[in-house]
C-alpha cells in the first residue's frame, strides 16, 4: 500500500489552529534545524543580502538566524497565535497590517523591517503579493501540506522562486503505513516529479 496509504489524509486548517492552541508543537525545533546549518553555504550560494521564503513557517527561529545574518526573510502562517509567539520569544517588536489583496489576512512585519510574517494560507499568496525570492527553506513545509494539494503547492512556490534561487527540502523517511501523519511520507520519485 505504502504512501497511498496517506494520500487521502486531509489536516484542516482549524485542526492546525486547534494543534497551536492546544500546545501540540512537537515539530517545533527550539535549537534550529541541523541541516540548515549543514547545508546553508548551498542555500547561500555566496550571496549576501537574499530574500529567503518560509513556506507554512510556524515559528521557526530559523528566520531569526537568517534575518540576523542580514537576510531578508518572509513567512506564511495560518495560525497567528505561532506568529505572535515568534515575535515574542526572540524580543522582536513588530507591527500589524492588512494585505489589501487577501481578505482577513495580515501582515506581521518586524520594526527593523527585515521579518515580514503573512498570517493566512499559502494558496492566498502570489508572486505579484509577495515578490520572489533568492532562496527557500522548505522544513515541515511540503511535508505538512495534504497530499491532495501537493502539486498546487509546488507549483505556487515555482512562481515564487527567482531565476538563480536555492530551495532546501527537508523531507521524513518512514513507513507510511505506520503513522498517518503529519508529517507526510514523500517518497523520492514524487519530490522529483513534482519539482521536475
Ligand atoms: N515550518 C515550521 C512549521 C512546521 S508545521 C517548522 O519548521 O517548525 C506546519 C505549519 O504549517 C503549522 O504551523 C501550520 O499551522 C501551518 N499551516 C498548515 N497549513 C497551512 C497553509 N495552508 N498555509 C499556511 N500555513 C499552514
Amino acid at each position: 500500500e505504502g504512501a497511498g496509504s496517506q494520500k487521502d489524509r486531509v489536516v484542516t486548517e482549524e485542526e492546525w489552529l486547534q494543534k497551536w492552541e492546544k500546545g501540540n508543537i512537537g515539530f517545533h525545533k527550539e535549537q534550529g534545524h541541523p541541516l540548515l546549518q549543514k547545508y546553508l553555504d548551498v542555500l547561500l550560494n555566496g550571496r549576501s543580502g537574499l530574500r529567503i521564503f518560509f513556506p507554512l513557517c510556524g515559528k521557526a527561529v530559523e528566520m531569526k538566524w537568517l534575518a540576523d545574518m542580514g537576510h531578508s526573510v518572509v513567512g506564511v502562517e495560518v495560525s497567528e497565535q505561532a506568529l505572535k509567539e515568534f515575535f515574542a520569544e526572540h524580543n522582536l517588536p513588530y507591527c500589524e497590517e492588512p494585505v489589501p489583496e487577501i481578505s482577513g489576512a495580515k501582515k506581521l512585519q518586524s520594526t527593523s523591517g527585515n521579518i515580514s510574517l503573512y498570517c493566512c494560507s499559502i494558496y492566498d499568496l502570489s508572486s505579484s503579493i509577495v515578490g520572489k525570492f533568492d532562496g527557500v527553506w522548505d522544513r515541515g513545509a511540503l511535508v505538512a501540506v495534504n497530499p491532495c494539494d501537493r502539486e498546487r503547492y509546488v507549483s505556487l512556490m515555482t512562481t515564487l522562486m527567482e531565476k538563480n534561487s536555492s530551495y532546501l527540502l527537508v523531507t521524513v523517511s518512514y513507513d507510511p503505513n505506520k503513522h498517518k501523519g503529519p508529517p507526510f511520507y514523500v517518497p523520492e520519485f514524487e519530490i522529483k516529479s513534482l519539482f521536475g
